[in-house]
């Protein structure tokens, strides 16, 4: 059977994990606790989310996986660690990243770690390497991918950081906005409402925000979105340009991932700007 203990070393003590056994079928196993290397670590899991991806895979978007342990948000304690590692100990609160690259590798040190040793190389958890729907789970490059949690921050807000935080906020810097720019941003879930939050910190003038439910309206509108076009009432890109006098959006962020809201972000992106 396929191991998904990414560097195949197990302590030999039992824990319990969650895993997609096939597509479609899922369960709680039993599972041998990961070991870590030198510049690894073993973390006890405190707090951990379920991620749409989790859901997407078990259904078999990125095809068959046998036993492999679900999960890429996580938050816990440092429970072992490896020699090299400098900036943890053991007890520390951490949280980490959903995507956990090989820093060393040659896409990493150009300035893409999610494409590290191959496409979408740093996304190892709950794809390629057992994750943290587990009581423990392992961490490489444990330096690069976790970060210590301050003592004012709960287990349970630290852990949106790893994912639906982050990316958003990865959505809003790679959307290049420009001082004074209108962003539009496609999704009203979690990394959408994020993307607006970060496209605020960023400096956006103006942030449309594609969306429908009345209580993420409410909580786009928190976070920054000055304004709101439900695409069940009106023409999403018929509103868009009538927003901005006709001329587009500077940046466009797409965090849905449906192929209507990558042509719209084509349509109401002006020559030059960012999708
Ligand atoms: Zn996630």
């Amino acid at each position: 059977m396929l191991s998904y203990n990414f560097y195949l070393i197990t302590t030999g003590i039992i824990m319990k994990a969650f895993v997609m056994k096939k597509i479609n079928e899922t369960g709680i196993v039993d599972k041998e606790i990961p070991a870590g290397g030198s510049y690894e670590a073993l973390i006890k899991t405190t707090t951990t989310l379920i991620c749409t991806s989790d859901t997407h895979t078990v259904h078999g978007a990125i095809g068959e996986r046998t036993n492999l342990t679900m999960g890429n948000e996580a938050v816990g304690t440092v429970y072992k660690i490896g020699d090299k590692v400098k900036n943890f100990k053991v007890g520390d609160r951490i949280v980490v990243g959903a995507i956990t690259p090989d820093w060393g590798s040659v896409a990493a040190q150009m300035g893409h770690p999610s494409q590290s040793n191959g496409a979408l190389g740093g996304w190892k958890y709950a794809n390629i390497k057992n994750s943290s729907l587990a009581d423990y789970f392992h961490v490489n490059d444990a330096d690069a991918n976790m970060a210590k949690i301050p003592d004012s921050v709960k287990d349970e807000e630290a852990v949106y950081a790893a994912d639906m935080m982050s990316t958003g906020f990865m959505a809003a810097e790679n959307a290049e906005i420009p001082l004074g720019g209108t962003t539009a941003v496609f999704d009203d879930r979690p990394v959408g409402l994020m993307a607006v939050a970060g496209s605020k910190m960023l400096g956006a003038a103006s942030i449309i925000l594609v969306e429908t439910g009345p209580k993420r309206i409410e909580l786009g509108k928190q976070f920054g979105a000055d304004e709101i076009v439900d695409f069940r009432k009106v023409d999403t890109v018929d509103k868009i340009m009538e927003l901005t006098s006709g001329k587009g959006v500077e940046s466009s962020i797409e965090a849905l991932g449906a192929e209507v809201t990558f042509q719209n972000a084509v349509k109401v992106t002006m020559p030059g700007g960012t999708i």
